[in-house]
């Protein structure tokens, strides 16, 4: 519990404010995002636990940031999936 929950793709949804268990025995993080309001995260998006707890990215973006959800195929940048070209080297994924 407190610890800060990062998305794979770098974002930071919140800290861990509590943990639920659903009648599934699934467990549910409650984490507290900057804006106050709680999220919760199935913990069968975790993919680590370490200083951060490290979730997988939503794959809808309602925030409307870009997706940075691959990397260039040629220099290993971070690129939005959608993206044909890579923003950093600039060559063509296709
Ligand atoms: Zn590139």
């Amino acid at each position: 519990m407190g610890k800060t929950v990062i998305e794979t793709s770098g974002v930071v949804k919140g800290k861990v404010r509590d943990v639920m268990f659903d009648l599934g025995g699934g467990v549910i993080f409650l984490v507290q995002g900057a804006d106050g309001k709680d999220n919760q995260i199935d913990v069968s998006k975790v993919t680590g636990i370490s200083e951060h707890v490290v979730v997988r990215s939503e794959p809808s973006n309602e925030s409307g940031a870009p997706d940075y959800g691959t990397a260039c195929k040629f220099c290993g940048a971070a690129k939005p999936a959608q993206e044909r070209w890579c923003p950093s080297c600039g060559r063509s994924q296709i």
